[in-house]
């Protein structure tokens, strides 16, 4: 059976949030998708909510993998990217290195969101690449495991991009949109709180 790989970021059942999913609604999603692919279930920004959600899945089975932004997991500083100014920063609260070592250890995989969850297709060449191997190297540093995987911030890449990510050692790197036969052009289905089960089912045949 194919698998189709999910994208997720934050969880609650009260913040009204487009990037914010209910946890039972996840859960009702992931069950019916699980019908028809392998699921696994991926969560970026590295958001301190979602972990609410990892007993369920642990116990149906479902891999989970976080993408972690390297610059904001010493402290588990608030996600404060452009895009999400105003918003309630105890809502976009990561999870520290200590809590992913945790995790780690439960069985919960890694991979990097960049340091700093910029446009990677907008920088120059020495920050793409900084925001490449710096997080990379992180991630191996604090968690002691190779770091072979990537999810683009903003599902955002180019030829360029995905160049420099292969130099910088990644096995494999996740979009969103395509569905292409190249390992750094991976596709996700991204999922949010307008997806009922059945429409998030629809959108895999998309
Ligand atoms: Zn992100």
């Amino acid at each position: 059976m194919r698998e189709a790989v999910l994208c997720y970021h934050a969880v609650s059942p009260t913040w009204e949030h487009r990037l914010s999913i209910h946890p039972d609604l996840l859960l009702r999603q992931v069950r019916l998708l699980r019908r028809a692919r392998r699921v696994r279930a991926t969560f970026d920004d590295a958001f301190r909510s979602a972990a609410m959600v990892f007993p369920a899945l642990e116990r149906i089975g479902v891999p989970i993998q976080i993408f972690v932004c390297t610059g904001y997991a010493s402290e588990g500083a608030p996600l404060t990217i452009p895009e999400l100014a105003g918003d309630d920063p105890d809502e976009l609260a990561t999870l520290t290195w200590d809590e992913l070592r945790a995790h780690q250890e439960r069985g919960v995989f890694f991979g990097s969101h960049g340091v700093s969850h910029d446009h990677l297709t907008r920088l120059g060449d020495d920050e793409l690449r900084r925001e490449l191997t710096e997080s990379k190297q992180r991630l191996e540093h604090e968690l002691g495991r190779p770091c072979l995987e990537l999810a683009y911030p903003y599902g955002e890449h180019d030829v360029r991009v995905r160049r420099f990510v292969r130099a910088a050692g990644y096995e494999r790197a996740y979009g969103l949109y395509e569905d292409r036969d190249d390992p750094y052009a991976l596709r996700r289905l991204d999922l949010y709180r307008r997806h009922s089960p059945v429409r998030a089912l629809l959108r895999l045949y998309a």
